[in-house]
């Protein structure tokens, strides 16, 4: 049974919290894509965590978690999520986490040389989140980057290195003058690749056999569809593909074939950093979702840009990653509104569409509002289809008829058990 977790709009949908909740279910739970740059918020009856290189199955007793060759690792705040899990009593071992031998590894030059970009860029900066994400995956298709494979022996390394820097400063020499030694790389990759050692694993293999043993294995992303390299909102995307058909790619077993794909999608719109958000709201309207929704991003505590659920977005969302199912979150969030505002179309040049479009038109697009009845009750500890009053009842199905997916779950608080099944009454 493989089964990938995948967002459905910009990001921050909650995946973290429902794979948290359906892990239980699943055998091994594996990253596929991204770096440190977003995060996970888990609450559980362990506490609560944010984590964001760590699958979120980290935190189960029953789990094995992969992070596959799709991701970027900085060795540096890996260490420190290990070492803070740890220090929680969370079980953090080479038995419960694989780290693909081919997965990347993002250095501090990475980080440098994000930060020096986004400064230069000033008022067009990208709103990236200074993690170094950009520079790495850049770096990996230019066949520059190493591998947690290149760990595995530190003679060779050296010289990898230094071949490395020696282009690395030519690159940066137009930003600052200072450059990079070879020894304080070498000192960074010690301290912290060295304790890694014993979680470097072939993942292709261990995941070929544990499915040909029948193992479920879940997929998680990190980000949603809008926020994909090739299908998001470009340039203002991530770096790599969020998208369920990448998820085996991303994992190591490239040849095997999804069973399910589950879109995670919020109730409303959010989104951190820069770019086209057609959905966005401002003001006071802004200032009570955000605070209702306490939309603060989880990796840099920036303050969200928040709107209403859009419909156009959501629906090409589910287009592009192919969702069989939906969990609907956040909806205990709308409890305050009077009228929930529904971004049902987008307005371009005059001429109304509820395809999502691209590029320049993206840019222009306005949105088409229009209000359903609020159902103004606090439905957090509603745990079943027909405890919820039935404007919260219309909401959900109003949603799943616009975007034709099977709405599953409707998660209504942050903890593991705030939630209910649509199917059961
Ligand atoms: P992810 O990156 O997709 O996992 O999402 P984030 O962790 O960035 O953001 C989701 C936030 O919403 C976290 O703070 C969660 O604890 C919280 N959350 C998730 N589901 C719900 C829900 O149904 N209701 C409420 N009120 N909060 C939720």
């Amino acid at each position: 049974m493989l089964t990938a977790i995948v967002g459905i709009q910009w990001g921050d949908e909650g995946k973290g919290r429902m794979v948290d909740l359906l892990s239980a279910d699943y055998d091994i739970i594996c990253r596929y894509q991204g770096g440190n740059n977003a995060g996970h918020t888990v609450i559980n009856e362990k506490g609560k965590f944010i984590l964001n290189l760590l699958p979120s199955g980290i935190l189960r007793d029953t789990t094995v978690n992969v992070m596959g060759n799709g991701m970027v690792v900085d060795l540096e705040h890996l260490c420190g999520e290990i070492r803070s899990l740890t220090e929680k009593g969370i079980r953090v071992t080479p038995e419960n986490l694989k780290i693909s031998e081919k997965a990347v590894i993002s250095m501090p030059y990475h980080k440098m040389q994000d930060i020096l970009e986004e400064e230069r860029l000033g008022d067009k900066k990208f709103g990236s989140t200074r993690r170094g994400i950009a520079p790495v995956y850049a770096d990996k298709y230019m066949k520059r980057a190493l591998r947690f494979a290149d760990l595995l022996d530190f003679n060779t390394l050296r010289e990898k290195v230094s071949d490395i820097l020696e282009w690395k400063n030519l690159l940066l020499s137009g930003y600052r003058t200072e450059k990079i030694t070879i020894e304080q790389t070498m000192e960074w990759l010690e301290l912290y690749g060295k304790p890694i050692l014993p979680y470097i694993t072939d993942v292709t293999k261990f995941l070929s056999d544990a499915a040909s043993q029948n193992k479920r294995i879940m997929f998680e992303a990190q980000l949603g569809a809008l926020r994909d390299i090739d299908f998001g909102i470009y340039p203002y995307t991530s770096s790599s593909s969020t998208i369920a058909a990448f998820a085996p790619i991303g994992a190591g077993v490239p040849g095997l074939k999804l069973d399910k794909t589950i879109g995670i999608m919020k109730a409303y719109s959010t989104c951190v950093g820069e770019g086209p958000f057609t959905a966005e709201l401002f003001g006071e309207e802004a200032e009570r979702l955000r605070s209702a929704g306490a939309e603060y991003g989880a990796a840099t505590g920036r303050p969200r840009r928040v709107g209403g659920f859009d419909v156009p977005a959501s629906v090409y969302g589910v287009k592009v990653q192919g969702a069989d199912e939906i969990a609907l979150t956040k909806l205990d969030v709308l409890s305050y509104l009077d009228e929930i505002p529904v971004c049902v179309a987008y307005e371009i040049d005059g001429v109304q569409t509820t395809d999502f479009p691209v590029g320049d038109r993206l840019m222009r697009a306005k949105p088409v509002y229009e209000y359903l009845p609020g159902f103004k009750t606090d439905i957090s500890k509603c745990r079943k289809l027909h405890e919820l009053p039935k404007e919260a009842i219309d909401y959900i199905r109003f949603i799943e008829n616009a975007v034709g997916c099977p709405i599953k779950y409707v998660s209504v608080g942050p903890e593991r058990n705030d939630y209910l099944m649509v199917g059961e009454l």
